[in-house]
């Protein structure tokens, strides 16, 4: 099969991924073989390329990819053949240990990550554990459905994280892919989301924002800050009410919060991925409600200019590689 492989961690601008032939893998039991059908393209995926996210020798030739769709081609579990499946950072966890058993398998220390662990889905196939898939519903296109497996279930869950009343004002700092999702989860839970943005109005208006503001103004019931910027910590700390949540899915080397702007019991969490009930709310969520999504399809082999484009900024929305 063919694959974006990545033999050494280095600048996308040297053109890392290189597309090769690689042997497809047998699967053994518990497992299923996918048809890829759409990977989409995450801001992590550009951190495993140019190393940010330093790996051990061994993990190399690496494929990335952790949004994966695909079609079971051969199964030797219970999952049938023509059945279509995702799955996303989460590759699976242990079932054994704490965190495990109390339902926070994204917690596990010996979980394995999609497209770092195990190769991942910038290829035309993907071996995947059929425990820990979530069967895609009717109703949404496999572009559509791909960035939910990530993308989605981060907004989900950090949405959750906050658990929004009816009218409540929850800001949104940083708008791209994983706020287009956050802000719809806000307003469809009755709350209200303010758009914190200066050069992405469109994408908060399209998303359905109640309030498109450049700058926080006012004492929000929560918040989320999806750009990597300490500065919009501090903006989204100062601007919620005392006792309320603020939650960091971006990936940030340091933050640092004046202790003033955080005095009176204000929460602040960061969210690793989500669960797979997670996952399955999220996908209902998409073939109920229809839940939008803003996808653009690009060509496997274009992998290194799409993480190009995403490293500068020029990727609305989510970009979903089809082989
Ligand atoms: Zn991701
Ligand atoms: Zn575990």
């Amino acid at each position: 099969m063919k694959a974006m492989v990545l033999e050494k961690q280095e600048k996308i601008e040297k053109k890392p991924l290189k597309y090769t032939d690689v042997e497809t893998r047998e699967i053994v039991n518990g497992q299923v073989l996918v048809k890829v059908l759409a990977n989409g393209v995450c801001h992590s995926d550009l951190h495993i390329v140019e190393g940010d996210f330093p790996l051990p020798r061994s993990l190399f030739p690496l494929i990335p990819g952790h949004e994966i769709v695909g079609e079971v081609v051969e199964s030797k579990s219970e999952i049938e053949k023509g059945t279509r499946v995702g799955i996303g950072w989460f590759y699976n966890a242990c079932g054994k240990c704490d965190q495990c058993i109390s339902g926070h398998e994204n917690l596990c220390p010996n979980a394995l990550v999609s497209g770092i662990n195990v190769k991942g889905g910038y290829a035309e196939y993907a071996v995947l554990d059929a425990n820990y898939v979530t069967k895609i519903p009717d109703g949404i296109g496999n572009t559509d459905a791909a960035p939910l497996f990530c993308a989605g279930i981060t907004a989900y869950s950090a949405v959750r994280r906050i658990n929004p009343s009816v009218n409540d004002r929850i800001a949104v700092f940083g708008v791209g892919g994983l706020a287009f999702y956050a802000i719809q989860m806000i307003e469809a839970m009755g709350a209200k989301a303010v758009a914190v943005t200066r050069s992405h109005a469109r994408v908060a208006e399209e998303a359905g924002a109640s309030e498109i503001v450049e700058k926080p103004s006012g004492q929000y019931d929560g918040s989320i800050v999806f750009a990597p910027s300490s500065s919009l910590v501090n903006d989204a700390v100062s601007s919620v009410r005392s006792g309320k949540t603020i939650v960091i899915p971006a990936v940030m080397d340091k933050i640092e919060i004046p202790f003033s702007s955080f005095t009176w019991e204000k929460n602040v969490t960061s969210v690793a991925s989500g669960l797979r009930k997670e996952t399955r709310a999220v996908l209902d969520m998409a073939a109920g409600s229809g839940l939008k999504s803003m996808v653009q399809k690009r060509k496997l082999s274009e992998a290194n200019e799409v993480l190009s484009e995403l490293k500068n900024g020029q990727i609305m929305g989510r970009a979903v590689l089809v082989p």
